[in-house]
């Protein structure tokens, strides 16, 4: 998911983070890529200086939902 504003408190400024793995295929003589591809592994995340963070977001578990159950 993209995000190009904090979803907590509006901020535009937010930041990209992750990992870029990739492989490629480079002319040995002249150094020109010819060739690039994702490989696995490539994640990315968003950050907000207000602490908001989509990569944490994912693993958290809302607590309001196990309470609800009973
Ligand atoms: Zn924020």
């Amino acid at each position: 998911m993209n995000y190009t504003e904090c979803p907590e408190c509006g901020n535009k400024q937010i930041i990209e983070y992750g990992e870029d793995t990739f492989r490629y295929e480079r002319s040995a003589r002249t150094g020109k890529l010819l060739r690039r591809s994702l490989g696995e592994g490539v994640w990315c995340a968003f950050k907000c200086r207000c602490g908001w963070d989509s990569y944490k977001e994912q693993f958290e578990v809302d607590e309001d939902d196990e309470g609800e159950k009973r």
